[in-house]
């Protein structure tokens, strides 16, 4: 039994390698209940999730980390979001169910967006192409571009559970030995026996310890990932203020009151009359927290 809904960094120091394992249990199953997901779009969102955080381990940040698709295609919208306190969630939307790759018959014409906030507001936008069979292709070729670092990603998921691995050459200045020159197709190559339940099922130290077993491993503590929410009924406030004080007294005159749903985490909020004339009149929310 291997400690799930956690993230495990690695060293390969004599190969000049670093890594990152994931394993997604209840994280995933919270993020698979919100939706009766057809098979494909499962598994776009699965890898998705498991990527995630390999993304922000990569990345110093303070706010949130988001990567989304939207496109004409069959899955319209996929968004999953990391905080760097180890809280991520995600959704997808779609049209029908797509095939398993290539990525262009999932999302269409389209590309996907990585963004990093930072708690002070600063934001960063990088375009991820939508290029190969899945996700882990895309991402491969983003940071073989933004960050000239050469990067492999392997995703899986299923009904029980998420996992991800991601494998990066360290840049000269991080180097500690000289290395060969082939470390890093040798170590790719002995990655890629790895298989999605291998992935998911072993215990980190003992995966790695199998699979690279011509380097030493240097495996650091486990770092816990969960599913977490950032919705609240102030932004839910704010999401009704944004329609507008017409439209917001039209769906009261239909329905008697308004019910927001967050599609990321399903919790409920509902505003009558009063807290909605409270939003328009620029009061505060304090009767009624979520
Ligand atoms: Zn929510």
């Amino acid at each position: 039994m291997t400690d799930k809904d956690s993230r495990y960094r690695f060293l390969l120091e004599k190969a000049n390698v670093r890594g990152v394992l994931v394993h997604l249990d209840q994280t995933w199953s919270e993020a698979l209940s919100r939706a009766e997901y057809p098979p494909n779009v499962q598994r776009v969102l699965g890898h998705a999730m498991a990527a995630i955080p390999l993304l922000a381990s990569t990345i110093k940040f303070t706010g949130k980390l988001t990567l989304q698709a939207k496109g004409d295609g069959p899955v319209s919208l996929l968004v999953v979001q990391a905080n760097s306190q180890g809280g991520q969630r995600g959704l997808a939307q779609w049209r029908e169910d797509p095939p398993a790759g290539p990525l262009t018959d999932v999302f269409g014409q389209t590309s996907l967006s990585i963004q990093i906030e930072s708690g002070r507001g600063e934001v960063y936008q990088g375009v991820v192409e939508v290029v190969g069979e899945g996700l882990q292709d895309a991402l491969a070729n983003y940071f073989e571009h933004s960050e000239q670092l050469p990067t492999r990603f392997w995703l899986h998921c299923s009904e029980q559970g998420a996992a991800g691995m991601l494998l990066q050459q360290l840049p000269e200045e991080s180097r500690t030995t000289d290395g060969d020159e082939d470390d890093w197709q040798r170590v790719v190559m002995m990655a890629d026996t790895i298989t999605g339940d291998e992935l998911y099922q072993r215990p980190p130290q003992e995966l790695l310890s199998k699979v690279f077993s011509e380097d030493e491993v240097r495996l650091y503590d486990a770092e816990p990932v969960r599913f977490e929410c950032n919705c609240s009924r102030d932004r839910t406030a704010g999401l009704i203020a944004g329609l507008g004080r017409e439209e917001a007294t039209e769906i009261l005159a239909q329905e008697g009151q308004i019910e927001i749903i967050c599609e990321f985490c399903n919790s409920k909020n509902v505003f009558d009359s009063i807290d909605v004339e409270t939003i328009f009149r620029g009061g505060d929310q304090s009767g009624t927290i979520h």
